[in-house]
């Protein structure tokens, strides 16, 4: 449900200014001439650095990207494949490059997400997000994963003397198990306990793509901030606070809403398109649509849109999300709430746990002053510092800071703040 768009984890820029990569190759393998055009200043940049470059294109058969890295010297899993094609990706992915870059210049939203279904690790709308420092960064962590936050709690912990936490959390993926029936999706026990742990000695908020009243219904508590709809709703503890982004987005989305359902009404074979409308966006589910059916159904949503500037369409998996066409996200929510809640000072370490793409906006909000974990089976670009693999890692990461906040613990902080 979460929209994949074209964002790249942002790269610190600090490694740029070195002269070797962590990676041995990168190799160009492109479908598009367009995007042949595109390439020269990164292919340039990546050659002051003493990276071997090599292209191939649409004339030459699938095996090329492998045989091209061969032909540099380089193992696939010690090179980078770039590439605007999605049967490229899964090609690749099978040779088992070490990083896969998806390039969907901008206007191209359908073949960012195809290229992310595919298995792109990465997928920019720019070849300007490309530098020599963002691949090794990209590279690094995707071959070797963000260190633990549970084997590094030590790290943490040490991050956390003399500071309070002020904890930000996503929710779906992240506090319970992606459900199979999102209704369902209801709040484990014993993480409800440790949250409301938490929730009596630090500030906590629930961050979520869902509707704010779907989130709350879940978590059920009142002594926590909320922020739904991807940080457009916000309430704060107790109800001391709502803040929604202007309502003129609502009176938008709406008749988007109403455009779409009739719009797509007529679509041959679509009891496969569920629109699910969530106040500040609108999903257009089509997991069970034919896919031949699929550019109408895009095109009838094109049309939609065209009658309302101030919204964009965004790309998830099986899904198209048509949201405001304004900056705001989850990062900026979370910094408003820290704002809001007083919580600006350098007494206070702010911690995010998610699992989304649109997680990263957050990870990279608080890159400078707070700390980003990552929930991932397996590594991933990310802005994140940490990771954990699951639901069940976080109730632990969860446990351990309640009982780090607890002076009357063993190795608990005395002074919470
Ligand atoms: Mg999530």
């Amino acid at each position: 449900m979460e929209p994949a768009g074209t964002r790249a984890p942002a790269s610190p820029g600090s490694s740029d200014s070195s002269d070797s990569s962590d990676f041995g190759a990168a190799v160009f393998d492109l479908e598009d001439a367009d995007v042949h055009a595109l390439i020269e200043p990164t292919r340039r940049a990546l050659e002051q650095r003493r990276v071997p470059v090599a292209a191939t294109s649409a004339s030459q058969d699938s095996g090329t990207a492998i045989d091209a890295a061969r032909a540099l010297g380089v193992e696939p899993g010690h090179a980078v494949l770039l590439t605007d094609s999605p049967a490229r990706v899964q090609a690749g992915r099978r040779a088992g490059f070490g990083l896969i870059v998806g390039l969907a210049p901008d206007h191209l939203e359908a073949r960012a997400a195809a290229l992310r279904d595919s298995g792109a690790d990465v997928v920019v709308g720019s070849l300007a997000q490309v530098t020599p420092g963002a691949l090794d960064t990209w590279f690094v962590q995707n071959t070797r994963g963000l260190p633990s936050a549970l084997a590094r709690w030590p790290e943490i912990a040490d991050r956390l003397r003399g500071r309070r936490p002020a904890l930000f959390l996503d929710y779906d993926g992240t506090l319970v198990p992606i459900a199979r029936d999102p209704d369902q999706a209801f709040l484990p026990h014993a993480t409800r306990e440790i949250v409301r742990q938490l929730a009596a000695r630090v500030p906590v908020a629930i961050v979520s793509g869902r509707g704010r009243a779907k989130i709350m219904h879940f978590v059920a508590m009142d002594e926590i901030a909320y922020a739904g709809s991807h940080g457009f709703d916000i309430s704060g503890p107790h109800g001391s606070f709502h803040w929604q982004q202007d309502h003129g987005l609502l009176a938008a989305m709406a008749r988007a809403s109403a455009g779409l359902r009739q719009a797509l009404a007529g679509v041959l074979g679509v009891e496969g398109v569920e629109i699910e409308e969530k106040g500040f966006s609108t999903a257009v589910h089509y997991r069970q649509a034919a896919p031949a059916d699929l550019p109408e159904i895009e095109r009838r949503v094109d049309r939609v849109l065209g009658g309302e500037p101030g919204l964009l369409k965004t790309h998830g998996k099986k899904v198209i999300e048509v949201r405001p066409r304004i900056d705001w996200h989850k990062g900026r929510a979370v910094l408003w709430l820290l704002d809001a809640l007083g919580l600006e000072g350098d007494d206070v370490l702010p911690v995010y746990v998610g699992d989304d793409v649109t997680d990263e906006d957050a990870f990279e909000a608080l890159r400078e002053r707070g700390l980003g974990i990552l929930v991932s089976e397996r590594p991933r670009p990310s802005a994140a510092t940490y990771a954990v693999r699951d639901p069940d890692q976080v109730r632990e990461l969860l446990a351990r800071l309640a009982a780090a906040l607890d002076p009357g613990q063993p190795g608990g902080n005395a002074d919470p703040g």
